[in-house]
């Protein structure tokens, strides 16, 4: 059996040991940080990603630490409805989608790894600063936290270990230079009692000033029934540290918002009430033309770091780490594992990446902004008729992976207001 190391436990490379242990392997993880925790915030599984957690039978685990997606809903800048669609297993999807904190659902497969392999599969404090490798093995070079150096010898190595991966400068120094695209996000959690019974995500804005995205991540925080919101709002500003554990303020991006009128949600409050905020930049990452050298393969973040826009970034990591677990037992030699997973993956999850670059289907608000002069409307059918908006959602499920359920068969699956699709609160 193959000797394998993975580099990161971060989503990707926890799932990837699960994944390669249910097979029989016994990978040892090195991961640079002394301690796990909890960091991030939210983030939104599709429904793929929610299978994948299924099939290493955690299901139940994670809907316990999570919130089930039942609708989608849309707003121009004045808080004018465009668009609803209902989500998962609402939509008619076999499987559901989620909210959750990336925090949380990284400490779950991290004590499932700990439970199912054993802790001495996990190496922390042991940061990856290069490799080497032969005809029949890998030596990774690694620092101690305690400055100790030292290098361990596997058949075989995939690197998870994320936006700035060591592994992947290395192999691609190349692609060492991010490009900054001029947009920040403003990441928030704030703990409030559920708007709307506590299952709905709000697309909010006029992207072409600001945008806003606000949804669940878990129930009754405080045993009292509050939840903890996650919201993000994206808006220029040249900010070029790409660190996840960033602090913010909100006062900068609080006034694009003074005009939004939500019904059931005070989106100022919401912010002005946030228990932290974090600054992430979008960056651009190239694609990657090649993701293996010899017995090295990339993997997750290190291999597509995606804006994190729309929970495709840790869904995708979440397939990766089923299709190379597929590929090497598949192939005896780890190379030829590595060219087929690099094969099976790349040029999709390239697609994705460049997608998310562009606004997905949020584009329909950028639409309707320009339509409407960036004012109100008054009726919405005469600015994006529904059957369009449809046709926008259709392409973008199908390019993630995850075609709509009855669209083949020509049924329209959106709605003009939430009122219609029958959650009803
Ligand atoms: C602290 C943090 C907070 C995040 N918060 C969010 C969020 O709020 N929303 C969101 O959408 N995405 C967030 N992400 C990114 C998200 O986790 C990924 O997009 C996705 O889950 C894919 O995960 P990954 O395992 O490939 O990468 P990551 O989650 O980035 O995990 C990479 C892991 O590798 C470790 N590592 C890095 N370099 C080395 C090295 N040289 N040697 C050994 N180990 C190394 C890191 O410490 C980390 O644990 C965050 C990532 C991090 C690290």
């Amino acid at each position: 059996m193959l000797d394998i190391a993975i580099v990161g436990a971060g989503p990707a490379g926890l799932l990837t040991a699960l994944r390669l242990h249910q097979q029989g392997f016994r990978p040892r993880i090195y991961e640079s940080v002394q301690e796990l925790k909890p960091l991030g915030v939210g983030v939104d599984i599709k429904v793929y990603g929610t299978q994948e957690i299924d099939e290493i039978g955690l299901l139940d685990e994670f809907r316990a630490i999570s919130v089930d997606a039942e609708d989608s809903i849309f707003f121009n800048g004045y808080g004018q409805e465009i668009y609803a669609e209902k989500c998962g297993v609402h939509m008619g999807y076999l499987y559901e989608q989620r909210f959750v904190h990336r925090g949380t659902l990284q400490m779950l497969f991290y004590r499932t790894v700990l439970e199912r392999l054993g802790a001495d599969s996990i190496v922390l404090g042991a940061r990856i600063t290069g490799y080497r490798q032969d005809a029949d093995s890998v030596t990774l070079e690694l620092q101690h936290r305690d400055g100790r150096t030292e290098e361990v010898r596997h058949d075989a190595v995939i690197a998870a270990d994320g936006i700035n991966s060591a592994v992947r400068k290395q192999m691609h120094p190349e692609s060492a230079t991010p490009h900054y695209s001029g947009i920040t996000m403003w990441r928030g959690v704030t703990v409030r009692k559920p708007f709307r019974g506590g299952h709905t995500i709000l697309h909010i804005g006029d992207p072409r000033v600001s945008s806003m995205i606000i949804y669940p991540i878990a129930d009754n925080v405080d045993g009292e029934g509050s939840q903890l919101i996650n919201w993000v709002v994206e808006a220029e500003r040249d900010e070029t540290i790409e660190d996840w554990n960033q602090r913010g303020t909100v006062d900068e991006v609080l006034p694009y918002y003074d005009q939004v009128k939500i019904p059931f949600l005070d989106v100022q409050q919401l912010m002005r009430d946030a228990r932290e905020v974090y600054l992430f930049p979008l960056i651009r990452h190239d694609p990657l033309d090649n993701w293996v050298e010899g017995r090295v393969v990339l993997l997750g973040d290190a291999a597509h770091a995606m804006y994190p826009r729309g929970g495709n970034g840790i869904s995708q990591a979440l397939v990766d780490a089923r299709v190379i677990t597929e590929k090497l037992v598949e192939y005896a030699d780890p190379h030829e594992a590595f060219v087929a997973f690099d094969a099976e993956r790349r040029e999709p999850v390239n697609r994705i990446v460049m997608n998310m670059r562009g606004e997905g289907y949020e584009v329909i608000r950028r639409m309707v902004a320009e339509r409407t002069d960036g004012k109100p409307f008054d009726d919405i059918e005469q600015v994006l008729p529904l059957a369009e908006a449809d046709a926008i959602f259709s392409k973008y499920h199908a390019l993630v992976g995850q075609p709509r359920p009855g669209w083949e068969a020509g049924q329209a699956t959106g709605f003009r207001t939430w009122a219609e699709t029958g959650v009803s609160r």
